[in-house]
């Protein structure tokens, strides 16, 4: 098999097999060929990974940030230069064109590591002086063995996401990839490995959500960090709650994008794009429901089909193709389910809605128009490429409509009118706005939702917050004064 690594985990500096695990089964989603045959963490492999991080963790948290910011510098150095391989293996993983994964997956891991990897140096506490010569100092801690779970949409900047601010602050980590997509995270084990990391501080586990339930629950982990659908999130959250652990949600959405009809066309067709059809739409930043200002609705919808034509549809492996398949049959048969849901309830079929006749999990890009806010396709999460789109006529009524969701991911907002952009911005119950674009996560800045959408934010400085906590530490400089 073409990417079977050498065995299913990566724990304690290196690779572990147990066969008694369930077996997984990875298929190269652009064929259906099986790619790699994995099997699922056993207890024993569960406990062998929790025991190893717990061991590591204190040692690691005893070297200086430099040191440890040295360390995930390399690690991201290493991966940049081995981004083309490693965008093979997500391509064969997840189905997503060799065109995207080249620039969005394994850079994007390295831009966390390089960026907290610089902050791990200057990660301190603070002196707060006090009346009579009195003060407190903090001290900034890491929280333990964190344990972080991944969708399979963006496996490798997942796994990096989590362990850089994590490693960053002092802890140390045991990743469960979805089984979907297993493959990456073990590279950046072994690349992390590589890059002088002290064995056991990043340890990669497979397998299925019981694997994942079984980590949240250990007495031995500090925090939690998900990222998945809100229903997983919420009996994660839940079971880490029990036991009063930290976490960090990042979930699903049903974002909206508003396009005013001063907007600049082009660039509005390119935002709802990006916002639906990149990754064949399984983003969870997605901006589902595109409200159109009724006045230039169907010039809109028009000039977005002509833009559609233009997709390359193909083997994710040429670099000329924009467009590839799903994730899974399973994902695929779910989107095909909406987009009847779709028809059904009595949205317009603009373009696309059928499965490709070719093999893999292939779907053509999906747009509705005529869509009502009580329908299913603007209300559920799909992941998959299929855009909404609902018009409206003023402003105050869109930003409502917009706002009425459980989610709170991600919003955004085309128009000239740089006033009413703000305005509407101020107004938006969402952790990621966008203003005149859509979908970028530089790691610079925070990214996370409201609501239902998530708990606690990942990249900048904010993340440090989440793998870390402080702990103060009274000094006196005087008699102690007691009443009696
Ligand atoms: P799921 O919620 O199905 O699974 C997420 C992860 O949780 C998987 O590794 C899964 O394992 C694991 N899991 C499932 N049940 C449990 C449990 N009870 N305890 C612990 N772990 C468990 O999400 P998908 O993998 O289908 O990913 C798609 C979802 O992820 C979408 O809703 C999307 O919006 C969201 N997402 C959010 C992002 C964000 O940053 N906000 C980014 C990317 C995706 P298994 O796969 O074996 O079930």
């Amino acid at each position: 098999m073409k990417f079977q690594p050498h065995a299913s985990h990566f724990i304690n500096g290196e690779y572990v097999e147990d066969t008694n695990g369930r077996e997984i089964e990875v298929i190269y989603p652009a064929t259906g060929e099986l790619i790699a045959k994995l099997h699922s963490a056993t207890p024993a492999i569960i406990d062998l990974a929790l025991k190893a991080a717990q061991d590591a963790q204190q040692a690691w948290a005893a070297l200086s940030g430099t040191e440890r910011g040295r360390i995930l510098r390399r690690a991201s150095d290493i991966i940049r230069k081995r981004n083309y391989d490693l965008s093979v293996l997500e391509t064969h993983d997840t189905g997503k064109p060799l065109q995207e994964t080249t620039v969005a997956d394994a850079t994007s891991g390295a831009d966390a590591l390089e960026y907290f990897g610089g902050l791990a140096g200057s990660l301190t506490g603070e002196h707060i002086a006090l009346g009579g010569g009195d003060f407190v100092y903090t001290i900034r801690q890491a929280l333990g063995v964190c344990v972080g779970i991944g969708a399979w949409n963006y496996p490798t900047q997942i796994a990096c996401w989590k362990a850089a601010p994590a490693l960053a602050c002092g802890n140390t980590m045991i990743f469960k990839p979805s089984e979907t997509t297993p493959l990456s995270a073990l590279k950046v084990a072994e690349i992390l490995c590589e890059a002088g990391a002290p064995k056991g501080i990043y340890n990669v586990v497979q397998g299925y959500g019981e694997v994942g339930a079984a980590l949240v629950t250990d007495q031995r982990v500090a925090k939690v960090s998900l990222t998945g659908s809100v229903p997983t999130g919420r009996k994660v959250y839940a079971a880490a709650a029990a036991e009063m652990k930290h976490v960090t949600m990042e979930l699903g959405g049903k974002s909206p994008i508003i396009v005013f009809d001063d907007a600049d066309l082009e660039d509005a067709i390119s935002g709802a794009i990006l916002g639906n059809f990149y990754s064949s739409g399984q983003v969870c930043s997605n901006g589902t429901r595109v409200f159109v200002q009724k006045g230039i609705k169907e010039a809109f919808l028009k000039r977005l089909t002509e833009r559609l034509g233009q997709a390359k549809i193909g083997d994710p492996m040429d670099m000329d193709v924009s467009f590839g398949p799903m994730v899974s049959e399973r994902q695929l048969n779910i989107v095909k389910g909406y987009i009847a849901i779709g028809i059904e309830e009595g949205a317009r079929l603009v373009s696309g809605g059928q499965q490709l006749k070719r093999e893999g999990f292939y779907l053509e890009p999906t747009v509705f128009a005529d869509v009502t806010d009580k329908m299913t396709i603007a209300r559920e999460e799909i992941f998959g490429p299929v855009m909404s789109v609902l018009d409206f006529d003023t402003e105050d009524e869109v930003l409502a409509r917009a706002n009425d969701t459980e989610f709170g991911l991600a919003a955004g907002v085309f128009t000239a009118d740089l006033t009413r952009a703000h305005r509407v911005v101020a107004g938006f119950e969402a952790g990621s706005c966008f203003i005149n674009t859509y979908n970028l996560a530089p790691v610079e800045a925070p990214f996370g939702g409201s609501k239902a959408s998530g708990v606690g934010r990942e990249n900048s400085k904010l993340a440090i917050n989440h793998y870390s906590e402080m702990k103060s530490v009274y000094v006196s400089m005087n008699s102690v004064e007691a009443p009696y």
